[in-house]
């Protein structure tokens, strides 16, 4: 008989993974436990409240696609979904499923410890409650760990500072008044625009330019919605092909830049310019590959940029010196064309770094900024800052902190050597951050329950990764990774935006091949692990 804190299974975190992993752990017929630090489910979208916030992957594809009724039923009004459109989609699914009555909310965990007298995790929470289960699985967020940079005089602000990770749920009226925003990247770029329209004065702190394709948001066309959902199913399974899994309905080119003449190269990159959003980067089949096509890709950008922003020095200052898609890609809604407002301001803090933030405002090298608000859209700890917050210990005490000090190591992205039982949604070294993650996490969530399923069947108590597995999925990952462009800048991939982050390629480009090396090893009787 299990105490009221003992289950079979404990999973970290109510994100779309969290959710989906507690529905079909209770398919299963275990018992399970959510635990979950925020006051109500969604994750991302529960978090990520800044002005501008929402998906920039195309609404009929950032969905669930496990319930047939579910994905039939509901409607999307745009080409993507804003913040509180995905937030209110995630509470009808947790109503629909019930899914709350297992989830204790704004409760943290702390630590993690694997027993190996019983083989279970004994896990604590800041409320001082101890639970105990045989499963633990980490849906605690690939993007989830906000990025509060050091910077000196951060206390001493007589205004706000908001991080766009954690804004106000009542909102924040910038009307009349002088922000400053830091960072550049998708967060950045989505709200820039729209706090510019609101706020007196805006300054934008840009440390890298971004390479940043129009979204070109719109409503959704019902007839493509028609032709879809006539089979939803066939259309998921189309995604699910994709290297990014996504993007079915506007396929990639399937040719290099450099088969074309310059001519064809200058139409077909129009041609996708004007699609918007992630189609532009299946322009050609080699963007991520080739520094040729690559280039060829950002001189056409780099000249968008130019035609948009009318002063040349700030669209010099808007230009990235980088491959393009090398960042995460973003797309914005107007963003450019913002700087030929007069209440915007562009500081290059490659020129100019911040040296402090004081009373008034922000200082640079070189001027005093006076701001009544500062919003960080400082981005993440990407990909390891949420497990590794948690104090998480495997076999004789080894600790996930030293285990991955030099960067993570794991197999396929889901378990790491020395931490039985231990799962993690669309860890490091699986496709996760690029892919729809959508479809990565419904990925993972099925391995890991039919995983669970086979050893309750087979009555193993334990499923541990081999230390020569994870090695040689490392090395698997890194030698991927090598081959692309991906590695040829700064990103927050690669940890580069944590001072002091092991410097490690962290997800695993290509998702079809992935998918399939999963089937391959429970096809295999789960190679490269050990049952016991
Ligand atoms: P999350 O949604 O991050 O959920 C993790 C949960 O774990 C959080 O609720 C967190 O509070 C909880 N948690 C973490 N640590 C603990 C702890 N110690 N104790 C208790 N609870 C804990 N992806 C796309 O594919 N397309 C997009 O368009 C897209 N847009 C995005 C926009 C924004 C603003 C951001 C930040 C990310 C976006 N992403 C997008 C990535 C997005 O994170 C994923 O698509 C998805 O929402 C991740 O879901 P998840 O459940 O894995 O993680
Ligand atoms: P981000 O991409 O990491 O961008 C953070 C920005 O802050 C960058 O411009 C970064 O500069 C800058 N920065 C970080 N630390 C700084 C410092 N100390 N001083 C000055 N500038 C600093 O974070 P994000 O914009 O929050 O996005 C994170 C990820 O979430 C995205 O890549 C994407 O995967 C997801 N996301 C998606 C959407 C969407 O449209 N659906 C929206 C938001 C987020 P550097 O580039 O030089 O590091």
């Amino acid at each position: 008989m299990k105490s009221a804190n003992e289950f079979d299974v404990i999973i970290v975190g109510a994100g779309i993974a969290g959710m989906y992993m507690l529905y079909r752990m209770r398919e299963l017929g275990l018992s399970v436990h959510v635990i979950e630090m925020a006051s109500d489910i969604g994750g991302t979208w529960y978090w990520n409240r800044y002005p501008g916030a929402r998906c920039d992957t195309d609404t009929m594809e950032y969905s669930y696609s496990f319930d047939e009724d579910l994905q039939q039923e509901w409607e999307w009004p745009e080409r993507y979904p804003t913040q509180p459109e995905i937030l209110e989609y995630l509470q009808h699914v947790a109503e629909r499923f019930d899914l709350r009555k297992d989830i204790s909310f704004n409760t943290r965990v702390e630590t993690a410890i694997f027993d190996e007298a019983t083989s279970c995790w004994r896990v604590s929470t800041d409320d001082g409650t101890a639970h105990s289960a045989r499963f633990l699985i980490m849906a605690t967020g690939c993007i989830s760990e906000p990025n509060i940079p050091a910077i000196d005089g951060m206390q001493t602000f007589n205004g706000p500072i908001y991080h766009t990770a954690r804004f106000p749920h009542d909102g924040v009226d910038f009307s009349g008044k002088r922000v400053g925003v830091i960072g550049t990247g998708s967060s950045g770029v989505q709200a820039i625009p729209v706090i510019a329209e609101q706020a007196a004065q805006l300054t934008v702190f840009q440390r890298s330019p971004q390479w940043s394709i129009p979204a070109r948001n719109r409503s959704v066309d019902p007839d493509l919605v028609a032709e879809i959902k006539a089979d939803y199913a066939g259309f998921r399974a189309r995604n699910r092909l994709q290297s990014g899994a996504q993007l079915s309905h506007i396929p990639a080119n399937d040719f290099s830049a450099m088969e074309l003449s310059e001519e064809e190269r200058q139409r077909v990159l129009e041609e996708r310019w004007q699609l918007g959003g992630f189609p532009f980067f299946g322009a050609f089949n080699d963007i991520t590959v080739s520094l040729e096509s690559n280039k060829a890709t950002a001189d056409f950008v780099r000249d968008k940029i130019h035609a948009i922003v009318e002063d040349l020095t700030v669209a010099e200052m808007l230009t990235p010196d980088y491959t393009i898609h090398c960042k995460r890609p973003v797309l914005d809604s107007g963003y450019f064309e913002i700087y030929n407002r007069s209440n915007v301001h562009l500081v290059d803090l490659r020129a100019t770094p911040i040296v402090a933030i004081t009373p008034n405002g922000i200082r640079t090298s070189e001027t005093d900024y006076d701001l009544d608000i500062i919003v960080l859209a400082t981005g993440f700890d990407n990909m390891t800052g949420a497990l590794l917050r948690i104090d998480i210990r495997g076999r004789a005490g080894l600790s996930l902190r030293d285990s991955w000090a030099n960067g993570p190591v794991n197999y396929l992205g889901l378990q790491v050597a020395g931490f039985p039982n231990l799962f993690t949604i669309t860890g490091p070294g699986s496709p996760s951050v690029l892919t729809n993650m959508m479809v990565a996490i419904e990925q993972h969530v099925e391995w890991v329950t039919e995983c669970i399923g086979y050893m309750v069947d087979h009555e193993h108590d334990c499923i541990e990764a081999t230390e020569e597995a994870q090695e040689a999925w490392v090395a698997h990952v890194n030698e991927v990774a090598d081959q692309t462009l991906w590695v040829s800048c700064h990103n927050w991939y690669q940890g580069d935006n944590i001072p002091g982050k092991p410097r490690v390629f962290m997800p695993l480009p290509g998702f079809p091949p992935y998918v399939e090396k999963c089937a391959e090893v429970v096809a295999n009787g789960y190679e490269g692990f050990v049952l016991s």
